[in-house]
């Protein structure tokens, strides 16, 4: 009970924080629920980068992981951008340094780089353009080399190669995410004798071997989409467990099954509410991206929202 209070009192706190410093809470999907809760917005990346174009506020409290913010202040060097936990650092966006992208640039001159917007600020600044798990498809056919250096998810890759006839080479050669790479073909089985009548739909993080048992391939927003808009009642879903929250509360009434209960990202749960109470009074830890950086990472960004409308 006291507990509660406590909370309460911290979500009031941290409401009064935001009006008076004109500051905006933008959360991913995989965030904790009482986070999503308190969120101006809860989307995923290609949103929240869309969102952090449009806002008027003074300060963004990015709750997400490391690149998501930094591309958040690549997309608004006026304004700034604090993410409540520092510690927030993607492991999948660690799997391609600058380094090796330049190595693969001199293998494959002719060749255009694509990055999903998992990547660090620095690998960022040397592609041609960013793609999110919603645009991958659409990018890589949009762009003009007919062959493409794509990283870092081999899975994600693996999806975009599905509907294009340009050679897609992925850098580094198996890249993924360790929160969709514990979704087996084996669960996915077991779900769906458990609830035959439900309708499987899954990330493009996850395996080829899910991927492929799916009548439904798509980002967090994209899933939120469908199991709004199609008539079936129960969903199977392969997808980080925090989407869940969203899903039951945008989608009342229908029924929805994690495939695997154990596709957590630790990186996406550390952010806390008094963690953001915490952020908002002292306006830190700011996301600063070295200026030499911060020009053809916001170009290769904003070249993804032109052709990605
Ligand atoms: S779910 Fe995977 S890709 Fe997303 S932040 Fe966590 S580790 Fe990175």
């Amino acid at each position: 009970m006291e507990m509660k209070k406590e909370s309460i009192e911290r979500v009031e706190k941290i409401e009064r924080l935001k009006r008076d410093k004109n500051a905006i809470i933008l959360a991913h999907n995989y965030q904790r629920a009482e986070v999503q809760d308190i969120a101006e917005f809860v989307g995923d990346s290609l949103e929240l980068a869309r969102k952090a174009m449009e806002t008027t506020s003074d300060i963004i409290i990015f709750c997400g992981v490391d690149f998501m913010a930094e591309t958040a202040a690549i997309l608004n060097p006026d304004k700034k951008v604090i993410i409540p936990d520092a510690g927030a650092i993607c492991p999948m966006a660690q799997q391609l340094f600058a380094d090796d992208l330049l190595v693969a640039k001199r293998e494959y001159p002719d060749a255009e780089v694509v990055l999903y917007v998992n990547t660090l600020a620095e690998s960022k600044a040397l592609a041609d353009c960013i793609c999110t798990s919603a645009n991958a498809q659409e990018i890589v056919d949009a762009m003009d080399a007919s062959t493409i250096l794509f990283g870092p998810d081999h899975n994600l890759a693996y999806h975009a190669q599905k509907t294009t006839s340009k050679k897609i080479i992925s850098v580094p050669e198996h890249g993924l995410c360790p929160s969709h790479h514990q979704i087996a073909l084996e669960d996915l089985i077991k779900a769906k004798e458990a609830h035959p009548g439900a309708k499987i739909i899954v990330h493009p993080e996850c395996i080829p071997e899910v991927q492929d048992h799916a009548d439904y391939i798509a980002s967090t927003s994209g899933m939120v989409r469908i199991c709004k808009e199609v008539k079936d009642a129960e969903f199977l879903i392969g997808t980080e467990v925090g989407l869940l929250h969203r899903l039951e509360k945008e989608a009342p009434g229908k029924k929805f099954y994690p495939i695997s209960t154990t596709a957590v990202c630790p990186q996406m749960k550390m952010h806390t509410l008094e963690k953001i109470e915490v952020a908002l009074e002292k306006e830190k830890p700011e996301v600063v991206v070295k200026k030499e950086i911060m020009g053809p990472a916001r170009k290769a960004i904003e070249r993804m929202l032109e052709i990605s409308q």
